[in-house]
């Protein structure tokens, strides 16, 4: 049995407290505990901030970016051994367990190399300067410099490396040490991805520190400089954002919550052409993909009235050949959820969906005697303007079709009902309808993807999330935002107008070349 350390300060420590058990999902079978409490919190920021922040700044922006390109590569090296874990505390096939590893290591390896184009030293030019005096002689410059502070990073449960290597990848590369909390029905993975970070020794000392267990207390000792970055439900995300200490001091906080996915299909689409094949596809995948724990998957399928039919019947036969079993069977597609309060979760929200839709395929009931296994779930809603269908979150293979009437306005009203979401995929070739659409939700998502005849098996589906595009979205996605190249950089840098001379703040600040 293992018991899983935190590493705090320079050394593996084993926590205190009521240990919490560690599951295969597949089997119900205890692998391993986790003790929450007994780390120092307080030591543990001091060692970030004055130990591991300033031997990161002393390496600059190349030699980050050459740290995170080995990380990658370590991630990279032990691929098989960590998709062994992922499967087994995680529930996750080798596929899901490659979309979490890749996730990482390739996040992490983009950020390496953005940094190849970045300046010697820390601080970044923002923008172009501007005249500020009645001649350029007064100048104005922004520019980016790195906060010295500690980043706190919350992760969740359902991508333990991808999570953790794409907050890290930002902050490393910004110059900022990073502290790791696990989510715990996982946390075997993201703490074997730990020791392999530790054990390389690319970082400097105070760098990176990981904890298995409980960080709440930790909020409580944040200052200015510091930034939290959480992953998470609505709910705890809430919790966070009303911590008094955090609000006291304008400690910054991202969230990334959760969303209410939509997928919409135009009403030009052809049933038998490229951009159904590939909205079907999508779909099928988003609700199977890690037994449907994504943040990015679609729990909302909107389709023309007159397509429900041939929609159902297409994704019914997608999802019926879609093997659910212990990800250890090579031939499974698709796992359990990733622990038993996940399995009462998502239970307990279909019997809510079930209120207004009806099931078409699955459902709530038992399908295994052991593990946390649930059906591939479709519904068909029976009342589609219902609330419930547009705010709660079954965090399963579970998707609701709902009819709409194929315009592009009632599309819009239709996807924006879901509070701020994290991404809405559009399927059409008629651009009209397209442009209507997107200009119309996306105010209310972080990301919008295009599907059709063009794009199909051009690229990953919308459940990606991609380091050069920003992923978060506004209203009850958290309101956050992270990655998108350069820009996630910016959560854990300072902008500051600088003002005067033009020869000093255009020079030594700016893209200015001496002959200015
Ligand atoms: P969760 O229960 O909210 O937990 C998220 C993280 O917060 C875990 O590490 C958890 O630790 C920690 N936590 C819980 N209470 C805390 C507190 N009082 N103070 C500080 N930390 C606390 O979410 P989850 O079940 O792990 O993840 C599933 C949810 O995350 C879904 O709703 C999904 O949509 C969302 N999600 C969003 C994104 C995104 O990018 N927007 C990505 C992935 C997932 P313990 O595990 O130890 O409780």
């Amino acid at each position: 049995m293992i018991a899983l350390q935190s590493y705090v300060q320079g050394r593996w420590v084993t926590g205190t407290g009521e240990p919490k058990s560690l599951h295969d999902p597949a089997t119900e079978a205890v692998l391993g505990t986790v003790c929450p409490q007994g780390i120092d919190h307080a030591g543990a920021l001091a060692w970030a901030r004055d130990v591991g922040g300033p031997a990161l700044r002393e390496l600059g922006f190349q030699r980050r970016g050459e740290i995170l390109k080995s990380l990658s590569a370590k991630l990279h090296e032990h691929r098989d051994e960590l998709i062994e874990i992922s499967g087994r505390n995680g529930g996750n096939t080798r596929g899901d367990a490659k979309f979490d590893l890749d996730g990482a290591s390739g996040t992490l390896a983009a950020y390496g190399n953005l940094a190849a184009s970045l300046p010697a030293g820390n601080h970044l030019p923002d923008g172009d300067g501007v005249q500020l005096g009645r001649t350029p002689r007064f100048w104005g410059q922004h520019i980016l410099t790195s906060r010295p502070g500690v980043a706190l990073h919350i992760n969740a449960f359902n991508f333990p490396a991808w999570g953790m290597g794409e907050k890290m990848a930002c902050a490393l590369l910004a110059g900022v040490p990073v502290i790791e909390k696990a989510g715990t029905a996982s946390a075997m993975l993201a703490w074997r991805i730990a020791q392999l970070v530790v054990d390389s020794g690319l970082l400097p000392a105070g760098a990176f520190q990981f904890v298995g267990g409980s960080v709440s207390g930790m909020l409580d000792l944040l200052s200015p400089m510091d930034c939290v970055a959480f992953t998470g439900s609505s709910a705890t995300g809430a919790l966070i954002r009303g911590n008094k200490n955090l609000v006291a001091r304008n400690v910054r906080v991202n969230i990334e919550a959760d969303s209410i996915n939509p997928a919409v299909l135009g009403p030009d689409v052809d049933l038998g052409g490229d951009t159904f094949t590939q909205f079907i596809a999508n779909v099928a995948t988003d609700m199977t993909q890690k037994a449907g724990q994504k943040c990015t998957a679609v729990r909302r399928i909107f389709v023309p009235q007159d397509l429900v039919g041939e929609v159902v019947e297409a994704l019914r036969e997608r999802l019926l050949a879609t093997k659910v079993g212990n990800p250890a069977d090579g031939d499974v597609r698709m796992g359990p959820v990733a622990s038993r309060e996940q399995l009462h979760d998502v239970r307990l929200g279909m019997n809510q969906l079930l209120t207004v839709a009806e099931a078409l395929l699955g459902g709530p009931q038992p399908i295994q005697d052991r593990g946390y296994f649930v059906a591939p779930t479709l519904l068909r809603a029976k009342d589609a303007a219902a609330d419930v269908l547009h705010a709660l979150e079954v965090f399963g293979p579970c998707a609701t079709v709902i009819p709409y009437d194929g315009s592009a306005a009632a599309a819009v009203l239709a996807c924006n009902r879901g509070g701020g979401g994290l991404v809405a995929s559009v399927y059409s070739d008629d651009r009209a309808f397209v442009e209507a659409v997107v200009l119309g939700i996306a105010p209310w998502h972080g990301r919008v993807w295009l599907g059709s005849e063009k794009t199909h098996g051009q690229a990953l589906g919308p459940g990606a999330v991609l380091p050069q595009s920003v992923h978060g979205g506004p209203g009850r996605a958290g309101g956050g935002e992270e990655l998108g190249g350069l820009r996630g950089l910016a959560f854990y840098q300072q902008r500051t107008a600088i003002q005067g001379d033009r020869a000093v703040v255009g020079r030594v600040f700016g893209n200015e070349s001496a002959g200015n």
